[in-house]
């Protein structure tokens, strides 16, 4: 497994932040991917692990292009192993 310099930590809390009105009380998202919106922002879309259904976490990095490639990075990472 290599090492992400932190972002494997970032990409957790990223994980465990996403809102969900479920009354789970951890929940994070689940089967997901990573996409990039028009303002190169980065969009997390899958599931809720409390209730199932779809849930998606916004990150805004349309300032830091670098960071939407490390994210990915990550999840294609996690996805081989
Ligand atoms: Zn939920």
């Amino acid at each position: 497994m290599r090492v992400f310099n932190g972002d494997e930590a970032w990409v957790s809390e990223l994980e465990e932040s996403i809102f969900c009105t479920c009354p789970a009380q951890t929940k994070k998202l689940i089967q997901y991917k990573v996409f990039v919106n028009d303002l190169n922002d980065l969009v997390m879309r899958g599931l809720c692990s409390g209730c199932h259904t779809i849930a998606a976490r916004y990150v805004e990095t349309g300032e830091d292009p670098e960071k939407v490639e490390r994210i990915k990075e990550v999840v294609r990472e996690r996805k081989k192993g």
